[in-house]
């Protein structure tokens, strides 16, 4: 893994906490952007070599809404950046962490993600990420877009 790429942080408002972010950290995001395949709007803070992901649900049924309700707003996942998505999720299988998703898919930000469980990696959800630099990047993306 290179380096941690971004930390995602559950909001139950993305408007308000763009605000509270931007004091924050003295900047504005750089992307705001909708994952309709996930239910959230997100936006994107630039810190040096990492990032922060707001996200907002955007349905009842959004992974989102389900972790503020069960847990209230707060830190939702760590992202790690990697140069050969399949490659990892491989060798982290081999070495028996729980792939939520083993088909990598496109997520905000113009990245390919794939999840662990946080049941296997002591309760946070981990999101592993590639750069996406066109659709036939990875190989055998089969139907996950
Ligand atoms: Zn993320």
């Amino acid at each position: 893994m290179n380096k941690i790429e971004h930390i995602g942080i559950a909001v139950k408002n993305l408007e308000e906490s763009n605000k509270v972010y931007s004091a924050l950290l003295n900047i504005a995001p750089y992307k705001e952007e909708e994952v309709i395949s996930e239910g959230v709007k997100t936006s994107f803070f630039e810190i040096g070599q990492s990032k922060i992901e707001l996200l907002e649900a955007t349905n009842p049924d959004s992974p989102i809404a389900k972790f503020i309700a069960r847990k209230g707003e707060g830190i939702h996942h760590i992202a790690y950046e990697v140069t050969d998505i399949r490659s990892e999720v491989k060798r982290l299988q081999e070495a028996g962490f729980e792939i939520i998703n083993e088909t990598p898919k496109a997520g905000a930000d113009n990245k390919w993600v794939v999840f662990l469980h946080p049941r296997s990696t002591n309760g946070v959800l981990i999101e592993l990420c590639q750069e996406r630099r066109g659709d036939s990047d990875i190989s055998d993306t089969g139907d996950n877009r």
